[in-house]
């Protein structure tokens, strides 16, 4: 696979939309495995790999969002 900005060999994949990256082009950002109550249940916690690789190009959103439950 090759990188998604250069065309060369790709170095890694963004953990959040599957683009390949090269050395040259990879970018590292807080990446939030979970998020759950703290025991006060006044604040989130969140569970964060922190320089997880990026591609620079999506668009992670800081927050989770909340979902609707479809059915
Ligand atoms: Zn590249
Ligand atoms: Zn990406």
């Amino acid at each position: 696979m090759n990188c998604w900005h250069c065309n060369q060999s790709a170095q890694a994949v963004c953990r959040f939309c599957g683009r390949s990256v090269c050395k040259d082009h990879v970018q590292t950002m807080n990446y939030i495995v979970s998020v759950y109550p703290s025991e006060s249940k006044q604040v989130l916690k969140s569970l964060v790999v922190a320089d997880a690789v990026f591609c620079g190009v999506c668009k992670p959103q800081p927050e989770p969002l909340e979902t609707p439950y479809l059915d």
